[in-house]
């Protein structure tokens, strides 16, 4: 039989990492069945066998309050359906902060495992003077008690040996914090658990113990299905009895461990004196501030867009020229036809309008990854608790938000951390309006396109695009804030979460940590440009082709290329003047190549007016007027209801099948500020872009996220609920902005 080890500390004490540097690439991770608690497990190859690793969800305690820890202490007591009781457990906890990890770890050893202790976070308790004594803390906790840095894969070759030797030889832990606990207790727990035998049902006694302190707990629930008598009576009546006798529950559970810990700890465990102010306080005295942090937090968060603006420029002309290079290579070796305009309309020009935007996607979260491995952004999470608790959430909910704006479907996977169940469900419903970064692009193209980039301020340091970049960024986060106070007051009514969260000192970011974090959304990126995208831009690029015949136009395409080419040879060399006969030759093919180029722009323009997509564009027309879009902003917005970005890529297919031969070698933003209603009004003005900007801003376009939240809510009324109101905002929004700017006289 293979045997299992289950690791398990508090949040964020560093067990995926060691974990990472245990199993390597051999985890996998799924959910525990029938619920969307992640399960992550992986093989650790022994010296002789090989070991399963199970990484449980972090918890402070067993006292199981959310879905996850209690996963967490079912796969611990061997109660969780499908998976067999661990053989041994690693405890992980943070050395410069024992005493609180060791609260888990008195419980943890009562379920009777032998446990292996690592405290990790070496590194940070060296430089930060905590002086543990090792030996001396396992002999005192009876069990092995080894110390490693996780990130840095630093003494992780003891700890496979330590487990292996555990399992080899189990030694169970003798050092117990119950034993502490009062008489009363000790009898009330041992009479309950022998009654219930009595009823043919056998219950550990850490078993009992949980469902006696923990009141309306995880194991009462539990028993309380099995036929048991009246369980919640006998408790009840138990509870009432020990508190007579002085024991009050929960309230004794806590004393009572934190005394054992502190008698652990005495003598072996001293912590740097705590009246002195690093220079790391300094700093937080400010960013932490009420005032000052918030308007701290908003100036990077600023920055960071202005950054994006800038930095950009560059790579994005280079990619665009590329592109037109690649197109123009098509146009050399593929003959005019339904092939080159499907390589060239429908995939280059419809990708390659989407991956411009991998340069904004990179510096993005280049930024975000520095700001969030530095550790600044636990202190925003703090500063804006405050604000979180007057709209009815805490600032639990700050960091699933945070990590929303970069994609909102791991963001509602990280409300599994939110014990409360209606904060928890707010912060889902509200992910989605974070700004992720599949608006990015489609902001981006219309700043780049609309907004002048000449306009700066401050000597230039504050860009007018960078300024409406981060406006936009901020409209989701913005309006969010009153659907989640509506949510909170009728919808899910109810006591609010608490919050409680360490500030470790701050550190120069892992040069690791900032490359994975950045590939790993640089990679997502391209990946969706390459698969959904792809996909997409390929039909809409059939729809916009199909139905009518391009004979006409592939014959005054291949006219024009022969003229072209014929023209070229009778070009004088390079500085030379042209005689006056030739001349007049090469004015003359000028001239013919002018008539086909005029043929080759109405025939596109009557060809894709004519497609599938235009009847479909033109049907949807009257909806979209009042917004300020014509049908072709329309249907790509109707495209793009997969993945937002495809409004892009659609655009790019649109545009590059209608424009004309003299133009066809210009980008997309070019194409678009060309554009033309019938009557030869510009399509696009700063009032249509804004519109179409705070519509996608709003707007539900993404069905991976519709079908997280249906996963994670488990309903679909509320994946419906999403889309439904999400699409009613955007579309009074876009609707409210166009005519503001309109009566600003915007629109020209
Ligand atoms: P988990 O929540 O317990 O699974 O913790 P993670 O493995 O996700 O780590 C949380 C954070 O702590 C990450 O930013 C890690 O890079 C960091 N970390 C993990 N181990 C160490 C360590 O030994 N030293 C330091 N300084 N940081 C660590
Ligand atoms: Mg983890």
């Amino acid at each position: 039989m293979r045997k299992t080890v289950a690791l398990l500390g508090n949040p964020n004490t560093g067990k995926s990492s060691l974990f990472n540097a245990l199993c390597g690439m051999s985890a996998r991770v799924g959910n525990y069945p029938g619920i969307t608690v992640e399960k992550k497990v992986g093989v650790l190859q022994g010296a002789n066998e090989q070991i399963d690793i199970v990484d449980l969800p972090g918890t402070y305690s067993l006292a199981a309050r959310s879905a996850d820890e209690a996963v967490t202490i079912d796969v611990l007591c061997g109660l969780q359906p499908g998976e067999s009781k661990p053989d041994a457990v690693v405890v992980i906890a943070d050395a410069t902060n024992l005493e609180r990890n060791l609260y888990l770890l008195s419980q943890v050893v009562e379920v009777g495992l032998p446990t292996l202790l690592v405290l990790n976070m070496w590194d940070r308790a060296v430089s930060e003077n905590h002086e543990i004594k090792v030996e001396e803390l396992a002999g005192r906790l009876g069990i092995p008690v080894l110390v490693t840095t996780a990130s840095q894969k630093k003494g992780v070759v003891e700890v496979r040996q330590a487990i292996e030797s555990l399992l080899a030889t189990p030694v169970l832990p003798s050092n117990l914090a119950r034993s502490t606990f009062p008489q009363s207790f000790l009898e009330a727990a041992a009479e309950l658990q022998s009654d219930l035998a009595k009823q043919n049902v056998q219950v550990p006694l850490l078993e009992v113990d949980r469902m006696l302190i923990d009141k309306d707990g995880h194991f009462q629930k539990k028993f309380a299905k099995q036929n048991v008598g009246d369980l919640e009576r006998t408790l009840r009546a138990t509870r009432d009895k020990l508190a007579e006798q002085g024991c009050k529950i929960p309230l004794f559970e806590t004393k009572f461990r934190y005394a054992w810990v502190r008698t652990v700890l005495d003598g072996i465990n001293t912590r740097p004196a705590a009246n002195t102010v690093s220079s790391s306080d300094k700093v937080d005295r400010w960013l932490t501030h009420r005032w000052v942090g918030m308007f701290a937090f908003l100036f990077l968060m600023f920055s960071v867009f202005q950054a994006i603006t800038i930095l950009a420029a560059w790579p994005m002309d280079w990619i665009e020229t590329t592109q037109g290079a690649l197109q123009g290579f098509v146009e050399q070796v593929v003959a005019p036809g339904a092939m080159r305009s499907l390589i060239n309309d429908g995939i280059i020009a419809g990708i390659g309008a989407v991956l411009i935007f991998l340069p904004q996607i990179i510096i993005l979260f280049f930024f975000i990854a520095v700001l969030e491995d530095c550790g600044y952004m636990a202190r925003a999470a703090f500063v804006v608790d405050k604000l979180m608790t007057s709209i009815g959430l805490s600032g639990k909910s700050f960091l699933p938000l945070m990590s929303s704006f970069a994609c909102a479907v791991p963001g509602i996977m990280a409300t599994r951390t939110i014990e409360n169940t209606r904060d928890r469900m707010v912060t889902i419903l509200i992910a989605p309006l974070m700004s992720c970064s599949a608006r990015l692009p489609v902001y981006v193209l219309m700043v780049t396109a609309f907004v002048p980039a000449d306009v700066r301020y401050l000597g230039g340091w504050v860009t007018l695009q960078g300024i409406v970049l981060f406006a936009m960024n901020s409209v989701g986060a913005l309006v969010a804030i009153p659907v989640a106070f509506l949510l909170r007051k009728f919808v899910f009514a109810g006591q609010q979460g608490s919050f409680l969260l360490e500030l470790h000192s701050y550190k120069w970011p892992s040069l690791t940590v900032l490359y994975q974090r950045v590939w790993e959304r640089a990679s997502a990126f391209v990946t969706r440009a390459g698969t959904l995208i792809f996909c997409t831009a390929i039909l809409v690029w059939a729809a916009g082709y199909f139905p009518a015949s391009h004979e006409k136009l592939d014959a005054a395409q291949t006219q024009w290329e022969a003229l072209t080419a014929s023209q070229q040879k009778i070009l004088p060399p390079d500085g030379e003047e042209p005689s006056e006969a030739n001349q007049a030759a090469i004015d003359d093919y000028q001239a013919k190549i002018d008539a086909q180029a005029e043929i080759i722009n109405a025939e596109k323009a009557e060809l894709i007016n004519n497609s599938y997509l235009a009847m479909v564009g033109k049907t949807i027309e009257p909806v979209v007027k009042p917004l300020g879009w014509d049908w072709k902003i329309g249907v790509a917005t109707l495209a793009s209801f997969p993945a937002r970005e495809v409004i892009i890529a659609t655009l790019g297919t649109i545009y590059s099948l209608g424009s004309g031969e003299d133009e066809s070698s210009e980008g997309l933003m070019e194409k678009m500020r060309s554009e033309r209603w019938p009557d030869g009004r510009p399509v696009y003005s700063i009032a249509t872009a804004l519109s179409v900007m705070v519509f996608f801003a709003l707007c539900a376009q993404c069905v991976s996220t519709l079908m997280i939240i249906q996963r994670e809510m488990n309903s679909w009324k509320w994946a419906a609920f999403s889309f439904v109101y999400m699409t009613t905002l955007a579309y009074i929004g876009a609707w409210v902005t166009y005519a503001v700017t309109n009566w600003l006289g915007w629109a020209a």
